[in-house]
């Protein structure tokens, strides 16, 4: 049974007074869902306030969006594992399609830094997905099996078990246009039978597969409701506490898959 798994992914949004703003009313609001797991991922310079308000037993978890391979040197403007972990972090984003196409994040530095999150502890919520040109031109199969790969080269079915895989094709990221729920699950099945083919089936039965791609309130239940669709990567919509409940509210819904 795989518990829905709800991570607000909130870029490079809010301030950290604007953090404090958003989860004291969220916390005033809420309270905790019983039957799916939710994580934040504000930005690097709100992580402190965020982890301070949440508390130390909250229901929600804190992520980072990025980190760096190494654990500390000269690497200015970056920030590591060990970090992350000591502001409280359990979770962190990789290889997420805005680093890869705006920093230039490649396969085998994704691979780097899930294998870096896991040396801390961290559980990598890996994102993997297909361009607009490579969908139209049927490649979305190949090119989401070679980020897998990449990535999870040679992983332990122990290290596989602390990762998250988001499913993000990037043509559905912050525009407004989701993938159908028929096409999200036909990616979902194929990632789920590249881990049973690599691991076993009960890794892959085990792993926790993610939508995200223009997630909102009104979509939330349909997709979440879909054979395969374990929780949501939310970016735009996790912003206000208002949409991001009801998405929660809709993976509570939805009975474990
Ligand atoms: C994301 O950035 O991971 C994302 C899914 O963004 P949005 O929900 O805004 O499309």
């Amino acid at each position: 049974m795989r518990t829905p798994l709800i991570v607000g992914n909130w870029k490079m949004n809010k301030t950290a007074s604007e953090a404090a703003v958003f989860v004291r009313e969220f916390l005033q609001r809420y309270t905790a869902p019983p039957s799916a797991d939710v994580v934040v991922a504000p930005p690097f310079t709100a992580l402190e306030t965020v982890r301070t308000l949440l508390g130390p037993s909250s229901w929600i978890g804190l992520g980072a969006q990025n980190l760096h391979w190494e654990s500390q040197g000269a690497f200015t403007g970056e920030v590591s594992g060990p970090m992350l972990r000591d502001l409280g972090c359990s979770f962190v984003i990789v290889g997420h399609s805005e680093r890869r196409l705006l920093f230039g994040d490649k396969d085998a530095d994704v691979q780097k830094k899930v294998r870096a999150a896991l040396t801390q502890r961290l559980r990598p919520i890996l994102c993997v997905g297909e361009s607009l040109a490579e969908r139209e031109a049927d490649l979305t199969e190949s090119i989401i099996t070679d980020q897998l790969s990449a990535a999870l080269d040679r992983l332990s079915a122990q290290d596989l078990a602390t990762v998250t895989i988001a499913y993000e094709p990037v043509w559905a990221i912050g525009t407004g246009r989701a993938a159908t729920t028929e096409q999200a699950v036909t990616v979902h099945r194929s990632i789920r039978t590249f881990l049973a083919k690599g691991w076993s089936q009960d890794a892959a039965d085990a792993t926790r597969i993610l939508y995200g791609g223009s997630v909102t309130p009104q979509n939330a239940a349909s997709l979440l409701e879909a054979d395969g669709i374990d929780g949501a990567l939310v970016g735009g919509a996790c912003l206000k506490t208002d949409s991001f409940a009801t998405i929660i509210a809709a993976a509570r819904n939805t009975s474990p898959h």
